[in-house]
């Protein structure tokens, strides 16, 4: 069985991997409340193993935005304190998987990467593109000292797209970063640097450009039951990583058992075509509607309209959006497929994928 909990993670994303004995993947943390609020609580309800403590076997960060770190960072805070205090961690984390785009950039030419560390070092402070940089580099810090592995396995120490990694029976495959957006990425290291501006790399956190391309998409699979988890990537990029990846052929569609919409269904990070060319039995939208506009009825529409009328699927909100329920009831009219929304009494949104029956 592959199942997933999407908790309440407000405007972000934070959900749980669970498969085999007890595997557990933690995906993201939401922003900084949704730790205690929603994560925490969560977690302890997770059963203990043998050493009292309960296991995560894989802590992924996609990206440095904030409302998708913050959870994860206070975690490996609280982790971190209780193990300077010698308290019992009620928490033992397998391995971590982050790319910090400062990170990337480290392994690929460590050259501009220092230079521009030194750049951003005067940067007056403040700025949410240093505070999303010191985000990410706590996290590695923490982890380091918790004694917690980070992206051990992958080439190069950074997950790139066409990596494949096994853990405990789930194959993941790396789909994005992918080549362009890595070379994206590093062409705006190298313009701060030559132009000695800093600027010019933290303008991509403030219009999150740069956490977008460096965003990490996976797609994972357990007892034939696939996942697309896509971060905040954007649609031509997770397009483009699965073709490079041989999981997609040019201009061909593949159908996946459940798909996270990126960006929180935003309807800046995809087109009509990624629906078009992306299948799922089950779409996932974690949002609250409350901070940001999402998800967008436009994205909603692509999706809906990607689908033939008798195609039956499910689309479930982690939380309840009058515009975007809205929108889905008007879009159902002579359809097939439901709409699930979290019940705010409920602490996960629940999408459970069973064995596949066997063929007749
Ligand atoms: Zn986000």
């Amino acid at each position: 069985m592959l199942r997933f909990d999407f908790l309440d993670a407000r405007h972000g994303d934070c959900f749980l991997v669970r498969w085999g004995d007890g595997r557990v993947m933690l995906v993201d943390g939401g922003p900084s409340p949704v730790y205690q609020d929603s994560l925490l609580p969560y977690l302890e309800t997770l059963p203990p193993t043998g050493n009292g403590r309960r296991h995560i076997d894989v802590v992924c960060v996609t990206h440095v935005d904030d409302d998708h770190i913050a959870g994860i960072e206070r975690l490996l805070t609280e982790l971190s304190r209780k193990q300077r205090d010698g308290e019992a961690l009620p928490f033992q984390v397998g391995q971590t998987w982050f790319n910090a785009a400062d990170q990337i950039v480290n392994s690929q030419a460590p050259a501009s990467a220092a230079a521009v560390r030194r750049l951003l070092a005067t940067t007056p402070r403040g700025a949410a593109s240093i505070a999303s940089i010191a985000q990410g580099q706590r996290v590695r810090t923490q982890a380091k000292q918790l004694g917690i592995d980070l992206n051990v396995g992958f080439p190069d120490r950074t997950l790139l797209s066409c990596n494949r990694i096994e853990v405990h029976g789930l194959d993941v495959k790396v789909v994005a970063p992918d080549t362009v957006a890595l070379d994206a990425l590093l062409a705006r290291w190298r313009a701060a640097e030559s132009a000695r501006d800093a600027g010019i790399v933290t303008a991509g956190y403030t219009d999150y450009s740069i956490p977008n391309l460096s965003s990490t998409v996976l797609l994972i699979e357990h007892l034939e039951r696939r996942a697309l988890l896509t971060g905040d990537a954007r649609g031509d990029r997770i397009l483009s990583g699965l073709e490079e990846c041989k999981l997609l052929k040019s201009g061909a569609r593949m159908h996946v058992d459940l798909l996270k919409l990126p960006h929180h269904g935003s309807n800046n990070n995809v087109t009509s075509d990624f629906f078009e060319r992306i299948h799922a039995d089950h779409y996932v939208i974690s949002a609250d509607g409350v901070a940001h506009h999402h998800p967008n009825e436009q994205t909603l529409t692509w999706l809906v309209q990607s689908r033939s009328p008798e195609d039956i699927f499910t689309i479930h909100l982690t939380n309840s959006i009058e515009f975007a329920e809205m929108a889905l009831q008007e879009l159902a009219v002579g359809r097939r497929f439901r709409t699930a929304v979290r019940h705010a009494a409920e602490p996960a949104a629940i999408v459970s994928l069973g064995a596949k029956a066997p063929a007749p």
